[in-house]
């Protein structure tokens, strides 16, 4: 490869996961901060990063396409291909396979170790192709920029990694061990976070319950702390395992009225034999007893959660208590995937792989029924009077998006604007929103 000159424009483009999604965030003001701009819409880039997700092997597979697609779509105005980078999950796990495979590619970088990314630029402008797949002592956060600029709603990544190892699940491997990040940090971020612009902040890990500062305080006490901060409105947090559901993170629902009524809460399977397959640590009474705590501290909670259909060995009357366990629940929205199997975790070599169409079929029954609980769900909502954070105009005249403190998507026209707290009244439900009536226009 030869040199080539310093990019002057980038394009990051995230997959997958709201960690991702934060993560993509940081690189840009990574970039920003190296004086490289962001490309205008529909103009080419010099640099692109694909911050990729590895959960899934249509997501990982997705990575090799894209590059192809990017190098003839984002290509630089004098027909050169841009700097590429593979960021995220996929970088992490194929590392030099990446390389072999796709010779347009000339960085690879972990989720550890993007905070390097201006020097493997510096290297790739002088046409060496480098891989850092390191999972550093240094925690890239120290060596990130301040944040400057977010919307109302903002990310902040407060832990990160896995000790669990369900064993469909290559997250333990990309993202390495739990950590948490400390207080002191994380209070001074969201103080950042508040002076740039967000009115909500939505605290970020893959087992965000897990988190522990070096006293052994749970999230509850940095929910807490954040509640104090008087132009902060609304926090939530997300994703949370059944078992680091403490009693102090359940009563923070009862006693901290910022924290949003929504809980994300995955269970993957409503059947124990499966539960213990997954090597999932929690069965369906202990899930189902973690959540009546849950609303016992709060009424109007809405639950969320993810599923897989078709792990190894799930027979249809397994299947069928996953849907006995949907309508038990009555979820306000969820996640359901087909087990996908991934190279290196223990259920890739299981026994008794289910055949696609017998998890096409599952995965159906399923969304049929949780899009049932969803509208279900909406429908009671109707008559609510409750706040919206305003995040986006909508594509009519007039119209503003935001999202309710269930989550849901709301729309209505009227005065206001990005980044208000108005008071609505919901009055209609569909599957995917509700519309609503604005009661008091609300500048804040
Ligand atoms: N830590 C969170 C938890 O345990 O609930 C979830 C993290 S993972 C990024 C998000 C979701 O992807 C999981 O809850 C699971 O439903 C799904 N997932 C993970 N591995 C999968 C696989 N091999 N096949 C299908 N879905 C998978
Ligand atoms: Fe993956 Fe299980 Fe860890 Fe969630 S708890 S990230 S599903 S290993």
């Amino acid at each position: 490869m030869s040199s080539t000159p310093p990019p002057r424009t980038y394009r990051v483009k995230s997959f997958g996961c709201q960690m991702n999604v934060y993560d993509g965030e940081r690189m840009a003001e990574l970039l920003g901060a190296q004086g490289i701009t962001p490309a205008p819409d529909g103009e080419a880039a010099d640099l692109v990063v694909l911050n990729t997700c590895h959960i899934r092997e249509k997501a990982a597979e997705k990575v090799y396409s894209d590059i192809g697609r990017i190098t003839k779509e984002w290509g630089r105005k004098d027909g050169t291909a841009p700097l590429i980078a593979v960021a995220g999950c996929v970088a992490q796990a194929e590392g030099e396979e990446i390389m072999a495979r796709a010779p347009a590619v000339s960085m690879v970088v972990g989720p550890q170790a993007y905070h390097r990314l201006p020097a493997m630029i510096a290297e790739a402008v002088q046409g060496r192709r480098s891989v850092d797949t390191d999972m550093p002592a240094e925690t890239k956060f120290d060596a990130l920029p301040a944040r400057r600029k977010v919307g109302p709603s903002a990310f902040l990544t407060v832990q990160e990694g896995c000790d669990k190892f369900c064993t469909y699940c290559v997250v333990p491997y990309t993202r390495g061990a739990e950590v948490s990040r400390s207080f002191n940090d994380l209070v001074a971020e969201a103080n950042t976070l508040i002076e740039a612009g967000a009115r909500e902040i939505t605290l970020l890990g893959q087992n965000v319950n897990a988190w522990r500062d070096d006293r052994g305080r749970g999230l509850e006490k940095l929910v807490e702390e954040l509640a104090a901060i008087p132009e902060l409105a609304r926090i939530r947090y997300t994703t949370s395992h059944p078992n680091d559901m403490t009693e102090g993170l359940i009563e923070a629902h009862r006693d901290i009225a910022k924290l949003m009524p929504f809980l994300h809460l995955p269970v993957q399977a409503g059947n124990d034999r499966v539960l213990k397959a997954m090597n999932r640590s929690h069965n369906v009474a202990s899930y189902l007893a973690v959540l009546d705590k849950v609303r016992a501290a709060r009424a109007d909670i809405a639950l969320s959660g993810d599923f897989i259909v078709g792990f190894p060995g799930e027979s249809d009357a397994e299947f069928e208590d996953t849907l006995r366990l949907v309508e038990q629940v009555g979820y306000a929205q969820c996640f359901s995937f087909k087990y996908s199997p991934r190279p290196g975790t223990p259920a890739a070599t299981m026994d008794d792989q289910i055949a696609p169409e017998v998890m096409d079929e599952r995965l159906q029954r399923l969304q049929g029924a949780l899009n049932t609980s969803q509208l279900a769900f909406n429908q009671a909502s109707v008559g609510q009077r409750c706040t919206v954070l305003v995040e986006r105009r909508g594509k009519l005249a007039g119209q503003w998006l935001g999202k309710s403190p269930w989550l849901q998507s709301v729309h209505f026209t009227g005065d206001a604007a990005i980044g208000d707290l108005v008071e609505v009244e919901l009055v209609e439900a569909g599957p995917n929103s509700l519309s609503a009536k604005l009661s008091q226009p609300a500048h804040a």
